[in-house]
This record gives C-alpha cells, sequence and structure tokens, in this order.
C-alpha cells in the first residue's frame, strides 16, 4: 500500500512523526507537509508565487519526505503529481487541536484530506483533541487499523473521513463511534487591543462553547471518550432549500414559470 501523508502543522509536527513512525509497518510512506504552520488556512492554494519543494527528513523514520513552501492543499496536489505511482490512501494529520463542527471549515487538516478526495483518493483527516502536551498513541494506533480498513470500505463517492481523537492514554480510549458535526460557538471572538503606538490590532481568540454536542456529534462522542468518525462530503448544495428559492423567486417574477 502507497500511503501520502500530510498535515497542516508543519513537516516538523510531532503529530506526523507519530503518524509516520506507525505507518511505516503497512507500506511505503511519502511524506509532503508544509515548510511551516498552515493551521486554519482552510482549503487555500498558492496562486501568486512559486512553490518549491525540499528534501527533509522526519526524525526516528526512514521515509521519503519534502517540505513544500506552500499549503496543506498545495501538499496533496504538488504529492499526486510528484508521484508516478499512485496513492491509495492519504492521511492528513495528526493535527494537535480537534478539528470538531464548523471548524472543519477553518482547518488545513481537512481541507488537505478534502483535497485528495476530489483527486479520487480515499482520504482521512486526523485530530487530536488538545493543542498542548497530545497524546497521539491513541490516534496513531487506531490509524494503522483504520487506515487499511477505509482503503476497502464501501462509501459513497467523494466521501471524507474526519477522526477526532481524545489526547488521553491508549488504554483510557472508550470505543469508536459514527457521528455527525457539531456545533461551537467562539465567545470573545476578536480581541481589540492597542499597540505600543496607541494603534489598534486585532487578534483573533476566544473559548469554544458548544451549541450543539448531543452524543451523535462529534463534539459529544470526544467528550465522552470516543474516537469520532464523521463522513463529510465535497457537495454542501442546501438541497432541500432548492426548491422554496424557486418558488419564491417565482413568486416576484424572476423567473419564467
Ligand atoms: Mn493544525
Amino acid at each position: 500500500m502507497r500511503i501520502l501523508i500530510t498535515n497542516d502543522d508543519g513537516v516538523h509536527a510531532p503529530g506526523l512523526r507519530a503518524l509516520v513512525s506507525e505507518l511505516t509497518s503497512l507500506g511505503e510512506v511519502v511524506v509532503f507537509a508544509p515548510e511551516r504552520e498552515q493551521s486554519c488556512s482552510g482549503h487555500a492554494i498558492t496562486l501568486h508565487k512559486p512553490l518549491r519543494i525540499r528534501d527533509a527528513r522526519i526524525d526516528g523514520a526512514d521515509v521519503r519526505a519534502y517540505s513544500v513552501s506552500g499549503t496543506p492543499a498545495d501538499c496533496v496536489v504538488l504529492g499526486c503529481l510528484q508521484e508516478k505511482e499512485p496513492f491509495d490512501l492519504v492521511l492528513s494529520g495528526i493535527n494537535a487541536g480537534a478539528n470538531l463542527g464548523e471548524e472543519v471549515f477553518y482547518s488545513g487538516t481537512v481541507a488537505a484530506a478534502m483535497e485528495a478526495s476530489l483527486h479520487g483518493i480515499r482520504s482521512v483527516a486526523m485530530s487530536v483533541t488538545a493543542y498542548r502536551d497530545c497524546d497521539f498513541r491513541a490516534a496513531a494506533q487506531f490509524a494503522t487499523r483504520f487506515g487499511p480498513a477505509c482503503t476497502t470500505m464501501d462509501l459513497p463517492p467523494d466521501t471524507v473521513l474526519n477522526v477526532n481523537v481524545p489526547s488521553l492514554p491508549p488504554d483510557q480510549i472508550r470505543g469508536v463511534r459514527v457521528t455527525r458535526l457539531g456545533r461551537r460557538s467562539y465567545e470573545n471572538f476578536l480581541e481589540r487591543r492597542e499597540d505600543p503606538r496607541g494603534v489598534p490590532y486585532y487578534w483573533f481568540s476566544g473559548e469554544a462553547r458548544e451549541a450543539d454536542a448531543t452524543e451523535d456529534t462529534d463534539i459529544g462522542a470526544t467528550q465522552a471518550g470516543f474516537i469520532s468518525v464523521t463522513p463529510m462530503r465535497f457537495d454542501i448544495t442546501a438541497y432541500e432549500a432548492m426548491g422554496g428559492i424557486m418558488s419564491q423567486l417565482s413568486a416576484m417574477g424572476l423567473v419564467k414559470p
């Protein structure tokens, strides 16, 4: 099996190293990851400057690795172009910090997995629910079983698997739940401060408040100590809204009947 590993925390992040060292037992692992942290870069690609690829080393692992002067999505596009043989699986992570609810739209980790699915490759985004002092062991061990399993899993086209793992010792993980996205909202989201010259600046901060964290959600599952697997897809069309919009536009005389 050929596995492409990327992330948004950068090629030297400990979560990527944890994933690489577990997965080398499964087949050929190749790393294309951003040269520096790209968290919250979403699905951006680099259009207005050149992309550079440099050889990189992952400590403690004998794999081919490249650092890319771009975003996580760039890494997946480049990885697929540069490598002659196709990949069977793309794993993005392990991210330090959960990607739950609407965070999936900001996440570079999830975007890289989404990009891979747009290239027709089975893909998994993997995150742990802590930013500091992360325990990546449970997530890395789960990846060795879940990764190969999902390459043969029967899934609808363009499905991306978003996995969040509690940052707990492996023996404290209670199991696995298949979940839907919950909702979070942030308080004091953008903080206004002043620089030493009295000029205001703004900094994203604030605490996440769970707005929908019932036990069938990704938030609820990870809070209860379960690994959360959320199947997601590229098509976010609100199909149920289409008819209503059409009839309201018709009533306004904006569309021909
Ligand atoms: Mn990140």
